[in-house]
């Protein structure tokens, strides 16, 4: 039931961190596995083979998350090279973290363009094969902090909400061509992302999770194969918190 033999997947921002454990588990369930990224070219190329190790094919394209005509592009190539694509995953995405006063112009369009915007570029782009195919996954990777909020956070707050609102949105357009919408909220988990915070703002942190400590990168992973596989066949505009507890 959680097989994907036979699929093809395209996960953006897929060389570090929670992307990069998506991109060797949707490989390791048995899909080709497709994906993208900004800077880290040596890394993507590290793992390209070790997606080809598994015994899964494997494309990596730079690209930048925010530009629309460039998401076009590389869906249009993967489609090219494998003829179909079934599971997207829209997860690249950054912080730049300061309370509103000090905020600039840049720091919240970055933020939402990167976080937000991607997400429309990649669906937009994704919906005419998975129409075709009558069939499709979408897994948006959000936050808990679009759930609940966080101070010095509003900019990558109000891209990880939106993220939620667009992904239901979504699935109703796309429902009744079998066409699937989900999001995940992740809580916190251990990536580079969190580990530019100070020791005193992680035991705060942990202190606020039920469970008592951080998620690790493959607890996000297994959401995304079950939201992607037909296990989850009838879940569609679901927001599936994976937080230890922290914002329930
Ligand atoms: P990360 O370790 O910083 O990795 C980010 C990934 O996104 C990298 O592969 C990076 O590529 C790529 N990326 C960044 N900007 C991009 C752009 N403009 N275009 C294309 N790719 C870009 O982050 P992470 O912690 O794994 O987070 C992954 C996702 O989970 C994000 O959406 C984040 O908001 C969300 N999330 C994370 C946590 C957490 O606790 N870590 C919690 C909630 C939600 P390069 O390597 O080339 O830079």
């Amino acid at each position: 039931m959680f097989s994907l033999n036979g699929k093809t997947a395209l996960v953006t921002g897929g060389t570090r961190g929670i992307g990069r454990a998506i991109v060797l588990e949707l490989a390791a369930a048995g899909a080709d596995v497709a994906f993208t990224y900004a800077r880290s070219a040596e890394a993507a190329e590290e793992i390209k083979k070790q997606v080809e190790a598994i015994g899964q094919k494997a494309l990596a394209y730079q690209a930048d998350a925010a530009d629309a005509a460039r998401a076009d592009e590389v869906i249009t190539d993967i489609v090219k090279e494998w003829a179909h694509l079934d599971i997207l995953v829209n997860n690249a995405g950054i912080t730049k973290d300061t309370l509103i006063m000090r905020m600039s112009e840049s720091q919240w369009d970055d933020v939402i363009t990167t976080n937000l915007k991607s997400v429309f570029n990649y669906s937009k782009s994704s919906v005419r094969p998975f129409m075709k195919a009558r069939a499709g996954s979408i897994i948006n990777i959000s936050s808990v902090v679009g759930l609940s909020g966080n101070a010095g956070q509003t900019n990558y707050a109000a891209s990880k909400a939106g993220i939620i609102g667009f992904s239901k949105s979504l699935a109703k357009e796309l429902a009744s061509r079998n066409i699937r919408v989900n999001t995940i909220a992740p809580g916190y988990i251990t990536t580079e992302m969190t580990g530019q915070l100070s020791d005193k703002v992680m035991d705060a942190i942990k202190a606020s999770i039920p469970m008592g400590k951080a998620g690790d990168v493959k607890d996000i992973a297994a959401g995304v194969i079950f939201l992607a596989s037909d296990a989850s066949r009838y879940i569609t505009g679901e927001t599936i918190r994976i937080d230890g507890g922290m914002a329930m």
